[in-house]
């Protein structure tokens, strides 16, 4: 088979039904969301020709030009689910709660209120995962896994503009198997424990092109893949 977009999302959804299989998990029980950073809009209408909907973009900016060539009047891809999953400046959050559709990496009280107040009133709440540090590393973002309750709370009590979907993580990189799942065991763990708390949340965001078998296995409903769909991207993300 040669190596296009459209056959290595095929390719993606085949590994991903028997990764569920293997794992004992429900066929379809985990989305896939098209991570297309530095990718143009002629590969995102590959992949979106492929079947892919749902698409993960860093960068404010350039996921603006992007949507806005792609949602152009009497082009085929209306139907995108926009996802948000890069770090977050709060000068960039008016954009964000304005264009996307969810957003991963909420990680902090502040830029959710901004969030919150910025989502325009004629659409609905944004979808939001709260982004939780796994590693301990200080240079990762993320919520220490021990206040991520209280910023759910808050988020859950105090913002109407925001739906709070679940929890999204980016472990330091492991290449071995028991060591991803190791590290993203904790994250199903805090997961289970509050959506008993938190009736939206059905989402744990974890598992990404060298590590998603590792991630179904350990519960992710939602694995964010680039590399292995669009090939290595060409300037570094
Ligand atoms: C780039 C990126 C991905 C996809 O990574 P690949 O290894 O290319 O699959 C997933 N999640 C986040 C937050 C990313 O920045």
């Amino acid at each position: 088979m040669s190596d296009t977009i459209k056959n290595r999302y095929q390719q993606l959804l085949d590994e991903l039904a028997r990764q569920e299989s293997i794992a004992g998990r429900l066929p379809g029980s985990v989305h896939l969301l098209a991570v297309s950073k530095t990718h143009g809009p002629e590969k995102i209408r590959e992949a979106w020709q492929a079947g892919a909907r749902q698409f993960g973009e860093n960068y404010v900016q350039e996921a603006l030009d992007k949507i806005s060539v792609l949602s152009e009047p009497g082009t085929d891809t209306p139907d995108i689910v926009w996802h948000f999953i890069g770090p977050i400046q709060s000068n960039k959050t008016r954009d964000i709660a304005e264009h996307f559709d969810w957003v991963h990496s909420v990680d902090r009280l502040k830029i959710a209120r901004r969030l919150n107040e910025q989502r325009p009133a004629d659409m609905p709440p944004l979808n939001i995962c709260v982004q939780v540090n796994l590693s301990h590393e200080d240079s990762k973002s993320g919520v220490d896994i021990n206040d991520v309750d209280a910023l759910c709370q808050q988020i859950a009590e105090q913002m109407p503009r925001l739906k709070i979907r679940g929890l999204m993580a980016i472990p330091a990189p492991s290449t071995e198997y028991e060591i991803q799942r190791q590290t993203f065991h904790p994250l199903k763990v805090l997961f289970d424990k509050l959506r008993v708390r938190y009736p939206d949340m059905d989402t744990l965001s974890m598992g990404m092109s060298d590590d998603y078998p590792a991630a179904i296995a350990e519960g992710a409903t939602m694995i964010r893949i680039g590399t292995a769909i669009f090939g290595h991207r060409e300037r570094p993300a």
